[in-house]
């Protein structure tokens, strides 16, 4: 199960092959092998990167 980084919404659709968007906080992100990648989705579509944060979703 995939959780939202952010507020740890089980509300999260898969979108890309390791892409996820959050329909609870609206926020997109991506799983990597570092951690994960944060983005604001913009009302044209733009991804705008907030932050990285550590691998607490691995696992
Ligand atoms: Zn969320």
């Amino acid at each position: 199960m995939i959780y939202c980084p952010l507020c740890h919404s089980t509300m999260v659709g898969k979108v890309g092959a390791s892409q996820y968007y959050c329909r609870n906080c609206y926020y997109e992100f991506k799983l990597g092998g570092k951690g994960v990648k944060v983005y604001k989705v913009g009302e044209d579509g733009i991804l705008d990167e907030v932050e990285a944060l550590s691998s607490q979703l691995q696992g």
